[in-house]
C-alpha cells in the first residue's frame, strides 16, 4: 500500500494535535484540581477566608520544609532576590543574629567566619538548615529554636539583627520586631529584605483579595505593609529601598526609642553579670539547680558565709532554657556570665528508668555536656565541675573502685546509655584543660538522696522510690514492696552533704582528674537493709516483701572515698538513719507538691 506524502503529514498532524491537546486538557485539569483544593483548604463552606492560626501556619511550613528551597529556587533567581539577600547581608557585622532562618538559604551570603546565630520556629525548616550546616561543615555556627517574639537573649546583645522574607510569617510582626529591637545592641544595626504591600493600588487589590489563598499555600502574609510596621515598633529606618512594583522591601535600621524606654522599665542588659562584678561577687551558675542537688546546695549556701559574701549564685531550671539546644545554652551564659559552674542539669533517673530509655539517656546527655562545656570554653569560665556517678564504674572489676579505674571496662547493661554519656564528661574535662587550658573537673558522687527528690516509682532511684511506696503502703494497710532480692549493696550520700562537698570542690580542688564524693566502704548496706530503715522511718508496722521478678541491677559498685579522706580528713557523714528521717519527714510534709 501507498500512502501519500500528504497524508502521511495528515496522520502525524492529527496524532500530535491529539496528544497535544490531551497533554493540555490534562495540565488544566491539574490546574483547576488543585484551585479547588487550595480554595477548600483557604476558605470555608460558604467562601468566605479561613483564619490562619500561627500553628496552622507552622504546620504549612513544615509540610513545605522538604521541598521549599526547589519550589522557590527559580522564581528566586529569576526576581534576582539571591543577588538582594547577598547584597544586604555581606553587610552584616559583629555578632550577628538571624531570626526565622527558615530552611538556611542565607547561609553562603553572610561574610565567611561571621560570628552567627540563627533561630527558628519550625523544626522541619529547621532540620535542612542542620543539614546544610552539616554538609558545609559550618560548626561555628549557632544554631537552636526560638520564638523571635520571645527570645531568651539578653537586651542588646547583637551587632547585626536580620530578618529575610520572616515579617510576614510572624504572629505579631510589630513585637517580633520590637524584640529584634529589644537584643540590638545601641549602635547597632537591623538588617530587613523582606516582602509586603506594593506602591501601587492595582496590585495591592490583587494581594488583598488572594491573601488568604497564599496564606494557605506559603504560610505567609503577603499583603502587610513592612514600612509602616517598622515605625510601629519604633525602628528608626536609615534607609529604605524597593522592588518588584514595591512588593519587596530591602531596609536597614538602627535601634530607636526602644520598648524598655518607652515603658521607662529597667533596662536588663548583662545587668546581672555588671552588679556582680560591682559587689565584687562571683557569678556561680548552678545547672539542674532546681533538682536533688541543686536544692541541696541552695540549703548549703544560705548558712555559709563565703557564698553569702562573695558568691552569687543563679539556680537554673530547664524553663530557664533547654540546655540541649546550643542556641539556648549560650544565651544563658551571655546573661549571666559565670565565674563558676557546676553542672549537674542531666537527665536523671533509677535503674528503671535507665534500663527503659538507653538512647534518650545516652543522647540527651550528651546534648548538654557538650554545650554546657563548650560555652565553659567560650565564656572563659573560671572553673566548671560537671557531675558523673558510681553507676559509671566498670562492670566486671575488683573492689573497691577509685577513681583511677573509670574506663577499664564498660558498665553495666542497665545503664549502659547513661553511663556512656558520663564517662565522656570524665574524658572532655581533660581534654579541654589540655588543649584551651580550661579548669573543668568532675566530681563521682554515689547513690544521692534527699529532701526534692524525684519520688516517682517507676522513674527514680531506690531511696525515693521506697518512701513513696512505704507511704502509699501505710495508707492502704498493705505490704511494702521492695524490688529485686534486696541483696545488692549501695553506698548512699544525704544530698546536703554532697552540696557541701561539690561547693568545696569548686572553690579548693584544682585537678582535672576526678573525685569520688561519697560514704566510705564500711557505710555500704544492703537494699534489704536499707528497705527495713525506711519503713522504720515512716513508722511503717506492715510486711516487707521483695518481689524478685524485678531486676536487681549491678550487684555492688562499692567506691573508695580515700582520696577525699586525704583532702577532707575532717568531713563529718549525716548517718543514713538521720538523712532518712529528714528525707521522710519532708516527704510527709511536701506530699502534695513533691515530685511523684
Ligand atoms: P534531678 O533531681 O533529676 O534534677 C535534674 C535537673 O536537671 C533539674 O533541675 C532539671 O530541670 C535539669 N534539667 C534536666 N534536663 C534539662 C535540660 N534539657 N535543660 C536544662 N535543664 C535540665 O537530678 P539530681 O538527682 O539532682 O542529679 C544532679 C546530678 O547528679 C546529675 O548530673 C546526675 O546525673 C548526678 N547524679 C545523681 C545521682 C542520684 O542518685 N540522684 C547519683 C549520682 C549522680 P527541671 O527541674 O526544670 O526539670
Ligand atoms: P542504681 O543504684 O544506679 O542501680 O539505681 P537505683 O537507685 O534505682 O537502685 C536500684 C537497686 O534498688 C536495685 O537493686 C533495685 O532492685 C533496688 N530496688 C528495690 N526497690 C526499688 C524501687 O522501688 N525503685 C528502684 N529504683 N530500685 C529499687
Amino acid at each position: 500500500m501507498r500512502v501519500s506524502v500528504k497524508s502521511l503529514t495528515l496522520g502525524i498532524g492529527s496524532y500530535l494535535g491529539i496528544l497535544g491537546g490531551g497533554y493540555y486538557w490534562a495540565l488544566s485539569q491539574r490546574e483547576a484540581a488543585a484551585k479547588k483544593a487550595l480554595a477548600e483548604k483557604a476558605e470555608d463552606a460558604a467562601g468566605k477566608p479561613k483564619r490562619f492560626s500561627e500553628t496552622d501556619r507552622l504546620a504549612i511550613f513544615g509540610e513545605g520544609a522538604s521541598k521549599y528551597d526547589k519550589e522557590i529556587g527559580t522564581d528566586e533567581i529569576v526576581m534576582g532576590l539571591n543577588l538582594l539577600r547577598w547584597w544586604l547581608l555581606r553587610q552584616a557585622r559583629g555578632k550577628i543574629l538571624e531570626v526565622a532562618g527558615g530552611t538556611g538559604r542565607n547561609l553562603d551570603y553572610f561574610p565567611k567566619g561571621a560570628n552567627l546565630t540563627i533561630i527558628d520556629l519550625c523544626d522541619r525548616m529547621m532540620a535542612e538548615t542542620e543539614r546544610k550546616l552539616r554538609k558545609s561543615r559550618r560548626g561555628d555556627v549557632l544554631f537552636g529554636k526560638m520564638d523571635v517574639s520571645q527570645m531568651s537573649f539578653p537586651d542588646r546583645t547583637f551587632d547585626t539583627v536580620c530578618d529575610t522574607f520572616g515579617l510576614c510569617s510572624f504572629e505579631d510582626p510589630k513585637v517580633a520586631l520590637q524584640e529584634m529591637e529589644r537584643v540590638c545592641k545601641d549602635d547597632g544595626q537591623i538588617l530587613l529584605l523582606e516582602h509586603g504591600r506594593s506602591t501601587y493600588d492595582w496590585l495591592n487589590e490583587i494581594l488583598d483579595k488572594n491573601s488568604h489563598r497564599h496564606t494557605a499555600r506559603w504560610g505567609c502574609v503577603w499583603n502587610r505593609d513592612i514600612e509602616s510596621l517598622c515605625h510601629d515598633a519604633g525602628l528608626e529606618v536609615t534607609s529604605i529601598s524597593r522592588w518588584h512594583f514595591g512588593t519587596t522591601y530591602m531596609i536597614h535600621a538602627k535601634p530607636g526609642r526602644r520598648e524598655a524606654d518607652r515603658r521607662k522599665g529597667p533596662v536588663t542588659t548583662g545587668k546581672h553579670a555588671q552588679d556582680m562584678s560591682k559587689n565584687n561577687k562571683k557569678v556561680v551558675l548552678i545547672t539542674g539547680g532546681t533538682g536533688l542537688v541543686g536544692k541541696g546546695i541552695e540549703d548549703f549556701i544560705s548558712s555559709d558565709p563565703i557564698a553569702q559574701e562573695s558568691e552569687s549564685y543563679v539556680f537554673l531550671s530547664s524553663k530557664d532554657g533547654d540546655l540541649r539546644d546550643k542556641a539556648q545554652t549560650y544565651a544563658i551564659f551571655e546573661k549571666h556570665r559565670p565565674a563558676y559552674v557546676v553542672h549537674l542539669a542531666a537527665l536523671v533517673g533509677g535503674l528503671f528508668r535507665n534500663m527503659a530509655q538507653k538512647v534518650e539517656f545516652y543522647r540527651e546527655n550528651m546534648l548538654i555536656n557538650d554545650n554546657v562545656m563548650e560555652a565553659c570554653k567560650d565564656f572563659k569560665v573560671e572553673k566548671l565541675v560537671s557531675c558523673l556517678s558510681t553507676c559509671i564504674f566498670p562492670d566486671k572489676t575488683t573492689y573497691p573502685i577509685d577513681e583511677t579505674m573509670i574506663h577499664n571496662g564498660p558498665p553495666h547493661a542497665s545503664n549502659e546509655g547513661y553511663a556512656y554519656a558520663k564517662r565522656m564528661l570524665d574524658v572532655m574535662s581533660r581534654c579541654y584543660k589540655e588543649e584551651y587550658g580550661c579548669n573543668f573537673t568532675s566530681i563521682i558522687p554515689t547513690n544521692i538522696y534527699g529532701p526534692h527528690d524525684n519520688f516517682n516509682i517507676q522513674d527514680g532511684h531506690v531511696i525515693p522510690g521506697l518512701v513513696h511506696k512505704c507511704y502509699l503502703a501505710e495508707q492502704a494497710g498493705t505490704d511494702f514492696t521492695i524490688w529485686g532480692s534486696g541483696k545488692p549493696l549501695r553506698q548512699f550520700i544525704y544530698s546536703r552533704d554532697l552540696a557541701e562537698l561539690i561547693i568545696w570542690t569548686m572553690r579548693e580542688y584544682h585537678s582535672a582528674d576526678p573525685l569520688i564524693l561519697s560514704v566510705g566502704e564500711e557505710d555500704e548496706v544492703s537494699i534489704g537493709t536499707l528497705a527495713e530503715t525506711v519503713a522504720k522511718a515512716m513508722e511503717f508496722k506492715g510486711n516487707v516483701v521483695f518481689d524478685t521478678s524485678k531486676a536487681d541491677g549491678q550487684y555492688k559498685k562499692t567506691a573508695s572515698n580515700l582520696k577525699l579522706r586525704s583532702l577532707r580528713p575532717d568531713f563529718r557523714f549525716t548517718s543514713i538513719e538521720e538523712g532518712l528521717e529528714k528525707t521522710c519527714a519532708w516527704f510527709k510534709e511536701n506530699y502534695a507538691t513533691a515530685r511523684k
